[in-house]
């Protein structure tokens, strides 16, 4: 992974391998793509926060979600754009827009300009990039 920024937290690849396992290593740290609807967090609709689940940065409100019907949970924005770093990506010979956690670099996923939100955007994200805290019950 190439690092043009140099993010708050820093590990060995050897140390995010060995924390995150293979699966998310791979989607996290290699920016895979997992296969849609096989996440985790696609369906789930509480009220929490979603956090990066590299380094726990808060990244996206249940407020945000929506069905987008592609496959992964998808946000109309981030809680904070400043958690978020955006890149051109010009992989697979199509030009998209790569989401990765400002704290640690890791790969979230990719926006598009096709959400129902204000801002029009929809933040494509893989259930294994993040994860999920309930909000406190009241
Ligand atoms: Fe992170």
């Amino acid at each position: 992974m190439r690092h043009d920024v140099t993010p708050e937290i820093q590990k060995t690849e050897e140390q995010w391998k060995t924390e995150l396992g293979p699966e998310r290593y791979h989607i996290l740290r290699e920016a895979g793509t997992e296969a849609p609807f096989t996440g985790s967090l696609l369906n789930v609709r509480d009220d929490g926060t979603y956090v990066c689940g590299a380094c726990g940065s808060e990244l996206f409100t249940s407020d945000a979600k929506f069905e987008s019907h592609c496959g992964w949970p998808s946000f109309t924005r981030p809680e904070q754009q400043q958690n978020v770093r955006l890149l051109d990506d010009h992989a697979f010979g199509m030009h998209r827009t790569e989401v990765r956690c400002k704290r640690c670099d890791s790969h979230l996923g990719h926006v598009f300009d096709d959400g129902p939100g204000p801002d029009g955007t929809r933040f494509c994200i893989n259930s294994r990039s993040l994860d999920f805290k309930p909000s406190e019950s009241a």
